[in-house]
């Protein structure tokens, strides 16, 4: 697999076991059954099947967009095919626990295995991607008759999950969704209204469909807080779970897409009364807990999906990186600079010192936000599994704080990653001859679904940041700072890098202090992005010094590990000196409390 061009075995190798250390995991009870060996196994199940049944259709799915003709939604045949070799390797339980047929994998791991088959084909794997999130929204508010409903036959492969936020007037302002669920005398309740934007809302690759549909009980409180979680079926179920009548939930249409074309996106009516289940019109739905609690319950599975969309963006990001390295060292192209001899024979584009300035600057922005992503699942298994609460407390905090920056920066980086891909490939990467455009239209998506780059600006800043007083900021500032002092005890090169970083925490705290200090929500707000963008670059650039500090303890072995070490000295130094700089004029303005957009008149446009 060292060859791969989806994502890098040994670099996966290196975040898991050299620097996060996950065979400690298995001394925790959870953890018990497993293996540095059950670990790496199901790697290379996954490394296996993204390769051989993902990958392989990733472009023909994005030339021939699933269909609609006005019945049946079409895909193309090798989807449901991989997703019935996926629903084999039981990987989508990878994390659940043993009693509903789950691996318990540790969350750091799965996230690694889950990567494999979004750099192979993100579009096919976004449905088990959102199967899972739904049925672990389930798992955590469900009672035990909807698991036993609906999780196991997911979890199984046989139906398939939605998440139903969005309506076409209601996108980032979901206080402002208008679907209504009318209580029935038998417990259940009637849905109407339409939903936007629905992925995996409609298509032939399941017996059955279950949507999560966020709808307001009449009577119920304005805003956010009267906002509730349903259960809304395709096909409602008969006794024993056999398939029922079709619920009255009709695809309008299908949105067709920039990329993530692979990916039916839909508009859903619920009861628009084209079927009547029970004689009625209506879509039956299922209450999920207490009423009025549906934005919280979904907050489960939306912080779950942000850090997922982060970890599509950073597979994407890195697979293009693969590629236009593979590409750098077979396309010759002019002589090095210092050769004036026009018959000298032409040195492959990797020579090039500014192609390797891209290469570099991809490497850095996709190991990085690789990094962050494991990182984080890291501290979902602290969160889970740390023996002292004290410390599953400290990693549910962190863990939030960074929740916005994990799905924010690499959804920025990696897409700036592969946009520098085509720009390696030359011409040719604009041609869909090579996969590298495909990419960059693919990740184009991940700024903007899941809450924008503005809104997860506004939720790091207006939110995360002040949450308890400063704690979740304060204990980040404090982790990053652990690491600066174990760098400045490991003397030498990381001495020097953790010198800079210590600097940029410092103007962290200082600039968050000045925005709030100056008792001005609006305009402590209105550059929400550059300080989401600054503080992303920060987190990263402490990412770095990790690694680092993780290949110092390695050693100096001979071989190939002593490039893939080298490699990963040169990308921190790359962030350090070409990146973290960046940070500097942002913090200025931030500092300065500029006010260009807020005085920007409308006319003025
Ligand atoms: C391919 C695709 C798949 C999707 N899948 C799903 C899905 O499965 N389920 C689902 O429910 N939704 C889904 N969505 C919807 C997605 O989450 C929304 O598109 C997104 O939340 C933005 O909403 P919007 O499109 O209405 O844009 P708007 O909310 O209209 O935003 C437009 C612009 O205004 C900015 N903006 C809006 N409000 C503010 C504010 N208060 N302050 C500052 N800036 C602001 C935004 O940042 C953005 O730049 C999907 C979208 C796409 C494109």
């Amino acid at each position: 697999m060292s060859s791969s061009t989806l994502l890098s075995r040994r670099d996966l190798a290196f975040l898991l076991h050299d620097w996060l250390d996950v065979g400690r995991l298995t001394e925790r009870p959870r953890y018990a059954e497993h293996s540095r060996e059950t670990f790496d196994a199901v790697l290379d199940l996954a490394a296996q099947v993204a390769a051989e049944r993902f990958a392989p259709h990733n472009r023909a799915a994005d030339a021939t967009e699933p269909s609609f003709d006005g019945q049946r939604v079409r895909t193309l045949p090798q989807v449901k095919a991989a997703l019935e070799v996926f629903a084999g390797t039981g990987l989508l339980a990878a994390t659940m626990d043993e009693s509903v047929g789950g691996m318990q994998l540790p969350h750091a791991v799965a996230a690694a295995c889950f990567a494999w088959f979004q750099a192979a084909n993100v579009a096919t794997a976004a449905y088990p991607f959102l199967t899972l999130g739904n049925a672990n929204l389930l798992l955590a508010h469900g009672s035990a008759e909807q698991i036993d409903t609906w999780v196991r036959p997911m979890v199984e492969g046989r139906f398939f999950g939605t998440m139903c936020l969005s309506e076409p007037q209601a996108g980032s302002s979901l206080a402002d969704i208008t679907t209504r669920a009318e209580p029935q005398d038998d417990g259940t309740y009637r849905l109407v209204g339409t939903k936007m934007w629905i992925s995996g809302g409609e298509h032939d690759l399941a017996e059955n469909i279950v949507h999560l549909v966020l709808a307001r009980i009449p009577g119920g409180p304005p805003g956010v807080k009267g906002i509730s979680l349903f259960i809304v079926p395709k096909v409602l179920l008969g006794a024993g779970g056999a398939l029922g009548p079709r619920n009255d939930v009709v695809l309008v249409g299908l949105n067709h897409k920039l990329g993530y074309r692979g990916t039916t996106n839909t508009l859903l009516n619920f009861g628009e009364g084209v079927h009547r289940p029970y004689g009625r019109p209506g879509a039956v739905g299922y209450l999920v807990g207490e009423p009025h609690q549906g934005l919280a319950q979904m907050f489960h599975m939306m912080n779950e999906a942000r850090i997922g969309v982060g970890a599509a963006a950073t597979a994407l990001g890195y697979t293009g990186y693969l590629k236009s390295v593979a590409y750098a060292r077979q396309r010759p192209q002019g002589r090095p600079a210092a050769d004036k001899d026009p018959t000298a024979p032409q040195v492959p584009i990797v020579a090039h010192a500014d192609v390797r300035r891209m290469l570099l600057a991809q490497k850095s922005y996709v190991e990085g936000a690789l990094a962050l992503i494991l990182y984080c699942g890291r501290l979902l298994d602290e969160e889970k599994t740390a023996p002292a609460e004290a410390d599953r407390g400290r990693a549910h905090l962190l863990l939030d704080l960074l929740t916005p920056i994990a799905k924010s920066w690499p959804s920025q980086w990696c897409l700036a990653a592969n946009d520098l891909a085509i720009q390696v490939h030359g011409g040719y990467g604009y041609t869909r001859d090579y996969d590298v455009e495909q990419h960059w239209r693919d990740n184009r998506l991940n700024p903007i679904h899941e809450g924008t780059h503005g809104i997860q600006a506004l939720d790091l800043l207006g939110r995360k940041v002040t949450m308890r007083d400063g704690a979740g900021l304060e204990l980040l500032l404090e982790t990053i700072r652990a690491t600066v002092t174990r760098a400045w005890k490991a003397e030498g090169e990381a001495a020097e890098l953790a010198g800079r970083l210590g600097a940029a925490v410092d103007r962290i705290a200082v600039v968050t202090r000045r925005l709030h200090g100056a008792g001005d929500p609006e305009l402590a707000l209105a550059n929400a992005s550059v300080y989401l963008e600054a503080v992303g670059h920060v987190v990263i650039a402490w990412m770095w010094l990790e690694q680092l500090l993780a290949v110092e303890a390695l050693g100096s072995p001979d071989g190939p590990d002593a490039d893939f070490l080298a490699g990963k000295r040169q990308a921190a130094r790359y962030f350090f000196r070409y990146e973290l700089p960046r940070t500097g004029p942002q913090f200025d303005l931030l500092d300065s409390l500029d006010r260009t957009t807020l005085d920007t008149r409308e006319s003025w446009f």
